[in-house]
């Protein structure tokens, strides 16, 4: 049981809060707190809306491996985790007290050859994807994760995976079991299909223009950059010899990619943060993507990686009753992001955890 007195983010107040038996915050003094914190800025945990826990550079990892790549992210802050699609089941992570909270998306969906191999599910007929989308909303926790577009080597270049009315029949098929759905997307062609049919995500983004990040503002379908993934592109460029046109649009989009994030911020799209960790990207790197959001121009660069990201999920952050998920700073982390490598303190579900921030 503790107490904690500072500034609260991103109300500004100073608030005093106490930890109950039960991990949760009150408004309350509880009887033997401790006092954790007396000063600083207490910040709701941090959210890494793009990440996956199961994988590894190699393909799926057994449960030891995933739940260590939760406990990575963990000391690096990130207190909640939205999965975009495991090929691995984590379910049995989820009631570890240990391990942040996981939103999982079940099984990335994609075509044969249109995606890493070993990893999604493949619809060897596109029109089967609704059917596809009904049984991972069921299987998951609320999110459906597509491939939006990849390579087609007899293209020579990225193209879209799914027809426009096999999508608009599979996001309402999973909008009508609960469940939100986003893709991967690189390029521009598959995006129109995708946002018009009422997608509630795009990942990635790098191929967005002016007209589609209208249009997603007006219908406030949300972005995920992940920037630090996106850095990768050079080196998928370097590797495509035998495909020059896709070398040259992945590059492209790499030269891009900060200014769309600029203009979606600009054109009222809600931008959340993510590392993409579990493929190329290591686990951990919460505060990598922030500073990179903040260097891109996003003006609240902090809360897309806190407040407004469990606000999209639906997830509380420093109310009374809430799990008490938060990080302690000793300086104000919105003015310079590097504070955010040196929290003073973070607790999960009321207990400190180790904080070995990157
Ligand atoms: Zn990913």
């Amino acid at each position: 049981m503790f107490r904690l007195r500072g500034t609260a983010l991103p109300s500004e107040q100073t608030v005093e809060l106490w930890v109950d038996a039960d991990g949760r915050l009150s408004d309350e003094p509880v009887p033997g707190a401790q006092t954790l914190v007396d000063g600083g800025w207490i910040v709701p945990g941090l959210v890494d809306a793009h990440c996956h826990v199961g994988l590894g550079p190699s393909g799926p990892v057994d449960l030891e491996e995933a739940a260590e790549q939760a406990r990575t992210d963990r000391d690096a802050g990130t207190l909640l985790i939205r999965d975009c699609g495991s090929p691995v089941d984590t379910t049995p992570l989820q009631s570890r007290p240990d391990l942040p909270e996981i939103i999982r998306a079940g099984r990335h969906l994609a075509r044969p050859k249109r995606y890493i191999s070993g990893i999604a599910i493949d619809a060897d007929d596109p029109a089967l994807l609704p059917e596809l989308v009904a049984e991972q909303a069921a299987a998951g926790d609320g999110w459906v994760k597509l491939v939006g577009d990849w390579i087609d080597r007899g293209v020579g270049d990225l193209a879209p995976l799914w027809p426009d009315d096999v999508l608009v029949a599979a996001i309402e098929a999973a909008h009508g079991a609960g469940a939100r759905v986003t893709a991967h997307v690189f390029g521009t062609d598959a995006l129109p299909g995708l946002i018009n049919a009422g997608i509630d995500c795009i990942e990635h983004g790098t191929g967005l223009t002016d007209e589609l990040l209208a249009e997603m503002a007006r219908r406030g379908t949300a972005l995920v950059p992940t920037l630090i993934n996106v850095d990768t592109f050079p080196g998928i460029a370097d590797s495509a010899t035998r495909y020059p046109t896709y070398a040259a649009h992945m590059r492209a989009l790499h030269a891009g990619a900060r200014d769309v994030v600029r203009r979606a911020v600009e054109a009222g799209v809600p931008v959340y943060a993510g590392t993409d960790a579990g493929g190329g990207i290591a686990h951990g790197r919460i505060v990598d993507e922030i500073v990179e959001l903040h260097a891109a121009g996003h003006p609240d660069a902090l809360g897309a990686a806190s407040w407004a990201a469990r606000g999209w999920l639906g997830r509380p952050g420093l109310g009374v009753g809430a799990p008490a998920d938060l990080l302690v700073y000793r300086e104000d982390p919105r003015r310079d992001p590097a504070v955010l490598r040196e929290p003073a303190s973070v607790l999960l579900r009321g207990r400190p955890v180790r904080a070995t921030a990157r």
